[in-house]
């Protein structure tokens, strides 16, 4: 059987974590796979969480499945409290169902999954461009996609009448996923003007958004980030979320995120429901309790919560500094990555920016100087370090020329 089998194509994002992981040049710098890393290199463990941990610990006293299946009752109301905030008409009228999973990536799997098993024929619109794992995952889980104008590469900026444009063509009962801050992976996120304008075009072609929400928290903050969803939620009766507590909880090998679905009344919600629990049961039957009882104890201690949000608070204002140091350092070699200048990269949200970097240049960083940034440009601001800066800096200009 296994003789025919070939050799999946090396992924490329993962591949670069290799690669660098074998490269020995010690001022070899890492701005690949999406990951916080601290002025250190290092990805921390947060505070808030290790003393969660601790208090799990003690307190324990069975390993038995987590019940129901969808996640516990703390949990997925701490989900929805940070989608919809603390009092929600939504979640007050049942409207809201959330179902725990392993980590964002599983929760759009899931809601591949629903999708195809009770809504065959609806296709999922991504944006152009979008993070290299959505095509795979709605793929594999059976769901069609299709491509909407998102990006203007020669302005860097959001290429808004395209996208307004595109979604113009997106027939009744289909579903755009729509990255909610933060995107993945070009750093440009629709304005709150914006925002109403696509939820208002949905809202005229009867399509359905799933949010992919994987980094609450890193653009402005927790309640700002989540204007997306609030938007939505306000102009369309039903929408799709996906949660991850990976970045903002520094919680990535815990496997922790959340389905959430709202349905136009508390009877639809149920009956999704009932199916997303369903789709679970065949799939993975049961999630990972570890890092949902990290979120359920941060959250329900009031002072852990206020330590978590000053731990954020400290990811969020570094990936910032950083970009305006690369900004500066770059104007100070009179290197420039935009046409017109370096601005571009402080207005860009997130862990990401979109460099312009060709493949070429790519290349030639990480052959010639230790560098390692995706084939398409993407650069992880947050491996960036002001130690490693002026190196960097250096680096660039001199592949990517002066002036
Ligand atoms: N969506 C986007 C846009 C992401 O960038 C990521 C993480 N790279 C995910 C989903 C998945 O996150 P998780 O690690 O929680 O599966």
């Amino acid at each position: 059987m296994f003789q025919s089998v070939e050799a999946a194509p090396p992924d490329a994002i993962l591949g670069l974590t290799e690669a660098f992981r074998k490269d020995e040049n010690s001022s070899k710098v890492n701005l690949g796979v999406g990951v916080y890393k601290a002025e250190d290199g290092t990805t921390p463990l947060l505070k808030s969480v290790k003393v969660a941990e601790q208090r799990i610990l003690e307190g324990e006293k069975t390993k038995t499945y987590v019940n129901p299946n969808n996640g516990t009752a703390e949990y997925t109301a701490c989900v929805q409290r940070m989608l919809f905030g603390d009092s929600s008409d939504i979640v007050d009228a049942g409207r809201a169902v959330s179902a725990h999973t392993p980590g964002g990536t599983g929760a759009l799997r899931l809601a591949g999954d629903y999708l195809r098993l009770n809504h065959a024929g609806a296709t999922i619109w991504l944006s152009d461009p979008t993070w290299a794992n959505h095509g795979g995952i709605f793929a594999d889980a059976g769901v069609p996609t299709k491509k909407y104008g998102y990006y203007d590469a020669e302005t860097y900026a959001l290429d808004f009448d395209r996208m307004l444009t595109d979604l113009g063509q997106v027939p009744a009962g289909d579903v755009v996923l729509l990255h909610a801050c933060c995107h993945n992976p070009t750093g440009v996120d629709p304005s709150e003007e914006q925002w109403n304008m696509i939820a208002e075009r949905l809202a005229e072609r009867g399509a359905v958004p799933l949010i992919d929400f994987a980094y609450q928290g890193f653009a402005a903050g927790l309640e700002e980030d989540a204007n997306a969803v609030r938007v939505m939620s306000e102009c369309l009766p039903e929408l799709m979320v996906c949660s991850s507590f990976s970045k903002n909880f520094g919680l990535y090998c815990e496997r922790v995120g959340a389905l959430t679905v709202v349905a136009s009344d508390a009877s639809n919600a149920a009956n999704v429901l009932s199916q997303v629990k369903r789709a679970i049961r065949r799939n993975y039957s049961n999630p990972p309790a570890h890092g949902s009882l990290i979120v359920t104890t941060i959250l329900g201690d009031d002072a852990l919560a206020a330590q978590w949000r000053g731990e954020l608070k400290e990811m969020r204002d570094r990936i910032n500094g950083m970009r305006r140091l690369f900004a500066d350092s770059l104007d100070a070699r009179g290197t420039r990555l935009g046409r017109h200048g370096n601005g571009f990269i402080v207005d860009q949200k997130g862990m990401f920016s979109f460099s312009g970097l060709g493949p070429g240049q790519v290349k030639a960083l990480q052959s010639e100087h230790s560098i390692y940034i995706v084939g398409d440009g993407r650069i992880n601001v947050a491996g960036m370090t002001t130690a490693n800066m002026d190196g960097l800096c250096d680096a660039i200009t001199a592949v990517a020329g002066g002036g």
